[in-house]
């Protein structure tokens, strides 16, 4: 019981740092695929608008790319089931 408690002490750890930096992610502007421009913001969950052209799209739930977006949800996942 003591070695599986600190082992999820220490995997916990780790995953901090990799959802710190997915939310880095989210908070940084995304490069718009029409325009080019670094102005894509995240309004809502995977949904994703331009500041410059006005383009929508929906993209990852975190990321405007899509495959980005499916590895970031799988550590969300992976967060919420080790809590
Ligand atoms: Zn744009």
């Amino acid at each position: 019981m003591g070695s599986a408690n600190r082992f999820g002490v220490k995997a916990g750890k780790g995953i901090r740092d990799r959802v710190n930096k997915i939310e880095k992610n989210m908070r940084i502007r995304h490069k718009c695929p029409k325009c080019q421009r670094k102005s894509v913001r995240r309004i809502s969950t995977g949904i994703w608008e331009c500041k410059k052209c006005g383009l929508k799209f929906a993209g990852g739930a975190y990321l405007p790319e899509t495959d980005s977006g499916k590895i970031v949800k799988r550590t969300i996942k992976r967060v919420s089931e080790g809590v």
